[in-house]
Order: C-alpha cells, then sequence, then structure tokens
C-alpha cells in the first residue's frame, strides 16, 4: 500500500479502519488522474478523490468520475457471466429488461463454450475469422493491450487496426516530429498566447484548465478555433468558429501570412527543420482572401490571428484530436502542428504545443504483446488487419442486408468474420455506420462475445456476456497522453460479484485453448514489470524510465519520466535538439515518405467530400458535427442517471443556426427528421446562433437511448480519414425536415 498523502493522513487519523489506494483513472482522457480511493473495513469503497500530491490532478477529479462510485457500485451493473437463451432473439432489449434474453453459467461453463466455439470457428473458417474488438476502455497499460494481444496472436485471429479516435492526428504528428511528444502541462501557465484548436479544455482536459487560468491571470490571451462553441470557447478571450473540414486551410493561410511578413523564426527553422523551402511554395496560395472564402473567417481576422500568433512569446497550441475526425484531419494536424516550428516557439518554455505526450512512454510493447505467438498459431505468421473505422463492412461485407453464413463473400485478403470478441469498447454505438454495423451484430451465424461492466447497445447482439472489472478492482500501470508521469494503480477493493480483468480473461481462455507457453499465466505483477522492462538491479531498462523501479511506483504512485524529472532547473523543450525520430533526423515541413507513397508531401486543403463544396450537398446540404458529451466519454457513463443529468440540456437535440431553422420551417421544441443515404434519427430542435451557418450539431446517445434505437452514427460513414485510417466522424451532411414528413 502506498503512503497516504498528508492530506488524507490528517482527514483520515480519526478514522483508522479506513485505508487509501492510490489508483488511476483508466478512462480515455488525456489526464490520466491520480485517485485516492477510500475503503471501509467491509472492503468498500467509499470515497474517490484526486490526489492533491499529483502535479497535474492536483486533488480534484472532473465531474464524470466525481461520482464513480455511482458507477463502480450501480446497481445494473453485469456481475455474472452470462448466456443468450436459445430461444432469445439478438437485437435492442428495453432498457432494465436487457437480462431476460440471458441466463446465468458458471465461468467455467462460459469459458469452455467459448474456447469450443473460437476453436470450431477457426477450424472451419481460418483463424482469421474472429475479430476482436476493442479501444480505450481502460488506458491502462495492462487493460489496453497485453495478455489480450497475446491471445490473438497465439489463436491467429485477425489483427485490429484500432483507427477510430486518434490514429490519423496521431501518424500526422509523428510525420512531422517523429515522435509525441509536447510542451509539460504544467507549463502552460507560463503561455502569453494559448490557442486552443478543436481542444475543448474546460470539457475533457480539464487537468490542464488550472494552468490555463493561471496564464490569464498573468495576462495570456485564450483563442479558440472550433466550429461549435464549447464550453472553452465560451470562456475564451476570442472563439472562432471555423467551418468544419477548414483547419487544414486556416493554418496554411495563417502560415502565407507570417511568410509574407518575415515572422518566422529562421535561425531555428535552419537547424531544426526539413523542407521549408517547398513548404514556403505551398503557401504562397493561401492567400487571405482565399482562406477566408473556405473557413468563413475574414481575411484580415486570418490575417490578425496569424500575426498574434506569430509574435507573442511563449505561444503554447493545444491541438485536439476532433480536429482530425475530417476527411482531411490527417493534413489539418500536420499543418497545424508545423506552426510552432515556423515560429519557433518550442524555444521557449511555455511555448510550442500539444497533441498527445505518449511517445514519452517506451513501454515493453513486445514483451506485454508477443507478436511472436502469431507463429506459433495455425497461420505461422501475423495474421491480416481489419480497420475497426470499418466495422460495419467487415460485418456485412458489401453491407448486404440479411447475407447468411454462406452468403458472405470472403474478404479479398482473408475470410468473412464468424466470431467477434469485443472488450474495452462498445461498437454498437460508437462505431460509424451504426445501420451496418447492426445489420452485421444481428447475424444470427455471427458469434459474439462481449466483455462489459454494463448492459449496452452492444450486449444486445452478444451471445455470451462477461462482467468485466472497474478500474477500482483490478491493478494496472499507465502512462498518459496528457502528462509525463508514470503511475500505478493498486487494486482497490475486490471486484463485484464474478467480474474479472482482461488479464485474467484472456489468460484463462488461452489455457481453455490449449496454449500451453508460460506467458498466459503471468500474473498482472509480473506483467507490470514486464511493461517497465524491469532488470536485475530492479530498474526499469525502458528509455526514459531507467531511475523508475517498482518499489517507487508502489510508493509514490507517480514518478516522472527522466525529461521531465527536474522541471524547473531542467525543463523539457521538445524538439529544440536532434537527432529526432523522423526520416531526416528533423522537423518535417515535407515528407519524402509520403511523396514516395504517391500522397502530397506537403499539406494542402482538399475539401471533404462530405462537405458543403461536395456533390452531396445538393442532397445534403447541412454539415453535421457528431460530436461527444463533456460528461461521457465516448458512450462510457451514458447510462448513469446523475451523468445523463448533466447532459439533459443537449441529449437528443439537433442544434442548427436560427437561419436555417427558418428555411426548413422548423423552430425551438420541433421533433425532426435527420437524414442522409445511411440512416435517419428524429432529435428535437435546439436553435444555436454561435454555429456557422450550414453546420449542425447533435451528440453520441447510446443507441438504444433513442426513441428510433439509432444514433447519431446513423448517420455517419465509414469513409476514411487521408492519413491513418482514422474515422470521419465530422465529415457528414445531412438534410434536416419536420418529422413526419417523409416516407
Ligand atoms: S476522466 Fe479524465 S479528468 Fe476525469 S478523472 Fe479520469 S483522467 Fe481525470
Amino acid at each position: 500500500m502506498i503512503a497516504p498523502s498528508p492530506a488524507y493522513n490528517d482527514a483520515m487519523a480519526a478514522s483508522p479502519p479506513f485505508r487509501i489506494v492510490h489508483t488511476v483513472c483508466s478512462h480515455d482522457c488525456p489526464d490520466s488522474c491520480a485517485v485516492l480511493v477510500t475503503v471501509n473495513e467491509e472492503g468498500r469503497a467509499v470515497k474517490v478523490e484526486g490526489d492533491p500530491k499529483q502535479p497535474v490532478t492536483r486533488g480534484f477529479l472532473c465531474g464524470k468520475v466525481a461520482k464513480y462510485l455511482d458507477r463502480v457500485y450501480a446497481p445494473d451493473r453485469v456481475l455474472y457471466p452470462l448466456k443468450r437463451k436459445s430461444k432469445a432473439q439478438k437485437g435492442p432489449r428495453p432498457r432494465g429488461r436487457e437480462h431476460e434474453a440471458f441466463e446465468r453459467v458458471s465461468w467455467d461453463q462460459a469459458l469452455d463454450a467459448i474456447a469450443a466455439r473460437l476453436q470450431e470457428t477457426s477450424d472451419r473458417y481460418g483463424p482469421e475469422s474472429i475479430l476482436p474488438y476493442s479501444y480505450a476502455g481502460t488506458i491502462g497499460v495492462l487493460g489496453f493491450g497485453s495478455m489480450d494481444r497475446r491471445f490473438f496472436h497465439r489463436l491467429g485471429g485477425s489483427q485490429l487496426d484500432r483507427t477510430i479516435c486518434s490514429e490519423a492526428g496521431g501518424q500526422a504528428w509523428n510525420l512531422v516530429y517523429g515522435k509525441k511528444l509536447g510542451t509539460p502541462t504544467e507549463d502552460f501557465r507560463l503561455a502569453k498566447l494559448i490557442l486552443a484548436w478543436g481542444a475543448n479544455i474546460h470539457g475533457n482536459n480539464i487537468h490542464l484548465w488550472p494552468f490555463v487560468e493561471e496564464a490569464r491571470r498573468n495576462g495570456a490571451r485564450l483563442i479558440v478555433i472550433d466550429p461549435y462553441r464549447t464550453r472553452t470557447a465560451a470562456v475564451a478571450d476570442r472563439h472562432i468558429a471555423i467551418r468544419p473540414g477548414t483547419d487544414v486551410a486556416l493554418a496554411l493561410g495563417m502560415m502565407h501570412v507570417i511568410l509574407n511578413e518575415g515572422l518566422e523564426d529562421r535561425a531555428y527553422i535552419d537547424e531544426m527543420t526539413h523542407g521549408f523551402d517547398a513548404l514556403a511554395e505551398r503557401v504562397r496560395e493561401y492567400t487571405p482572401e482565399r482562406v477566408a472564402a473556405w473557413t468563413g473567417m475574414t481575411a484580415g481576422e486570418i490575417e490578425r490571428l496569424a500575426r498574434e500568433y506569430a509574435t507573442t512569446r511563449p505561444a503554447a497550441l493545444r491541438l485536439n484530436y476532433g480536429v482530425q475526425r475530417s476527411e482531411n484531419g490527417g493534413a489539418a494536424v500536420r499543418a497545424i502542428a508545423m506552426l510552432p516550428a515556423l515560429t519557433g516557439a518550442w524555444k521557449m518554455r511555455g511555448g510550442g504545443g500539444q497533441l498527445s505526450m505518449s511517445g514519452g512512454f517506451a513501454w515493453d510493447k513486445k514483451a506485454l504483446e508477443r507478436p511472436d505467438l502469431a507463429l506459433a498459431s495455425p497461420l505461422g505468421r501475423l495474421a491480416r488487419v481489419v480497420n475497426m473505422s470499418e466495422l460495419g463492412q467487415a460485418l456485412t461485407e458489401s453491407g448486404t442486408k440479411g447475407l447468411g453464413t454462406e452468403g458472405l463473400k470472403a474478404a479479398a485478403d482473408g475470410p468473412a468474420v464468424h466470431a467477434l470478441f469485443v472488450y474495452n469498447s462498445n461498437p454498437g454505438a460508437i462505431a460509424p455506420n451504426h445501420n451496418a454495423v447492426r445489420r452485421g451484430l444481428e447475424r444470427a451465424d455471427l458469434f459474439t462475445v462481449v466483455h462489459e461492466q454494463f448492459f449496452t447497445d452492444t450486449t444486445d447482439y452478444a451471445d455470451f456476456v462477461l462482467p468485466a472489472t472497474t478500474f477500482l478492482e483490478h491493478t494496472d500501470v499507465q502512462g498518459a497522453y496528457g502528462h509525463y508521469f508514470v503511475q500505478l494503480s493498486q487494486q482497490a477493493i475486490a471486484p463485484r460479484g464474478e467480474a474479472r480483468s482482461n488479464v485474467w480473461l484472456f489468460g484463462q481462455l488461452a489455457q481453455r485453448m490449449g496454449f500451453s507457453e508460460p506467458c498466459f499465466r503471468d500474473t498482472p505483477e509480473e506483467m507490470i514489470r514486464q511493461a517497465l522492462a524491469i532488470g536485475a538491479d530492479g530498474h526499469s531498462a525502458n528509455a526514459g524510465m531507467e531511475h523508475i523501479t517498482v518499489e517507487e511506483l508502489e510508493r509514490e504512485g507517480h514518478v516522472p519520466l527522466a525529461i521531465h524529472a527536474a522541471p524547473e532547473a531542467e525543463p523539457f523543450l521538445p524538439y529544440t535538439a536532434g537527432p529526432l525520430a523522423t526520416p531526416s533526423g528533423k522537423i518535417e515541413f515535407y515528407s519524402e515518405a509520403l511523396a514516395a507513397a504517391g500522397l502530397d508531401g506537403l499539406p494542402g486543403f482538399v475539401p471533404p467530400v462530405e462537405s458543403r463544396w461536395g456533390a452531396m450537398a445538393k442532397q445534403y446540404p447541412l454539415e453535421l458535427l457528431a460530436r461527444k458529451n463533456d460528461n461521457y466519454m465516448n458512450s462510457t457513463f451514458a447510462n448513469l442517471p446523475g451523468h445523463r443529468k448533466m447532459e439533459a440540456r443537449t441529449n437528443q437535440k439537433l442544434e442548427i443556426h436560427p437561419q436555417d431553422a427558418e428555411a426548413r420551417g422548423v423552430g425551438e421544441g420541433d421533433v425532426v427528421r435527420v437524414f442522409n443515404e445511411r440512416g435517419t434519427i428524429e432529435l428535437t430542435v435546439m436553435l444555436n446562433a454561435h454555429l456557422p451557418a450550414g453546420v449542425v450539431a447533435a451528440r453520441l446517445d447510446w443507441a438504444k437511448r433513442h426513441p428510433g434505437g439509432a444514433n447519431v452514427n446513423a448517420l455517419t460513414s465509414e469513409r476514411l480519414t487521408d492519413i491513418g485510417g482514422g474515422a470521419t466522424f465530422y465529415s457528414t451532411l445531412v438534410e434536416v425536415e419536420r418529422a413526419g414528413n417523409r416516407d
């Protein structure tokens, strides 16, 4: 047990039966908060609180997790393995009655039956017909990807390309810088200008906010660039509501002004970058006037923004992943990421920028995931890769309705999918092109296993539902993409009911499948040591973690990476010394690697197919922002009454500009049909004059919570981003009409 913080010692001094356990919030959020859990003598968690000693958590939690015990002890948690009753059809069940489709079975029965079915599927169709589907339901290192990866490699199951959230932006950033690093979060307090680009700091990166506020108290300005007036935009010094998908044009337009007026940092460019001349040539065509026509800004606004950004020192950019969920999202992230390289903003503490800092954490993934086990699979090689952003296609191939087992066409590079194993995710709600996904999940011949904490849109289609632990109920180790601390998450309470962790589940299943490799018996503690590559001297062998020991993590809860070990004496200034991990060893304005792949070596603005400039706009003229909620984590938390209450104002609403509403003869409170060629949903009109005209917004909710059983993803497509094969949730065209007008 770690030593409690002084604050806790004080608070608990009079309550000796209580113990304090250091855990880490494992939800998909940059902040990766250190969470102290108070456990009473019955072993029940009675309080969760942010660790005041952790320099980024600073003693507070967001509204989502401050109420975490509501989730852990929710009366409707799935607590036992469940098997679909033989006569219970797959499909949505009324909320609160989902369990009627299932019968309780023991873990032994469930594991034996699942192992037998996977074996049969593998024998009949080949192991690649088995598809794992997971994402960041937990971002703990073990929970996100360890024993599960070992299992599927050894099985020969298809590999999943986990693209749905951040791959386009991550790859784009790496094309420029080689590695995802950024300005330390704590250093934002030193900035004099903060540019939040597609970043709703107040909504989903709340632990950066106190540093932003401190900077503002010291005279900094906060400018938000976002088509939607987020909580952050509403309290910023300036909100620039550009049109969706035009970020790349704005970034190139800013570069045009910066270079035209000689505001670039020539010395930094000469020393640290590659391809400047090509970039300078490219941005010549991005005049403020042309960019204004695309973005909806005025030329003067573009010039002002560029000057302000280039001449204020230090200037910090907080770029977030919303920008990359567009067809041209990769180019957008590349272009925006280049701005601090052009102005030399990285040179000053408090300047530079952040997309993700996950590149600082060099976990020993080979040891954790064991790709070598694929050689022992029936394939004798690594399996084919299926892109998770195309799940609808993967489950239905051409999307044809009603295909049975034999009617499914084999994918060009492997068999059709006949078994789906879902964990850490809820594709029935979060995957694009919901109707195609649903058609796939409905297939009676598709064997589906779901490891979950609650009945969701996906468990409605499961053959087996297996109970999963929360982060209070298992042990893990975690980095972050919004700070530079390695943290240990210790198990605070016994799992509720028969809930089990991912590590336990896939280890047990491997043994039922007859996989005899000793690694399937590793304990979480052993795997934490493997992730850290702990050597004979007790220290990590991972780059940048050499000073870290498990004992120190147990004692302190959090330990900074080497780059952040002495932030005052030796502040970390990313990308100020080479060589970088790019092909040229420098920051790449021009990418030969992209050019060699037949792509544009420079960022350029290509209007999305699904945008006001595309042919589809004639039929579906409105650009939809399929947004997430501030108080949910994608679909997580949307089942809890307290969290739903916090989102009641915008839940199942269509936010629309008054002009667009008037043109369609609808007004506040009217029920409208929102549709395109992929689907239709009904929402209630909420007028929002802050949206750019021609743009509407709606939020992700569970499909089964909608009266029609389909959520906003019935409208989104499986079209992929230009880089990284990511999902394009923010390149979606729709039309809106009063409900009841259409056949
Ligand atoms: S969701 Fe994010 S802000 Fe909230 S507790 Fe978890 S890590 Fe912290």
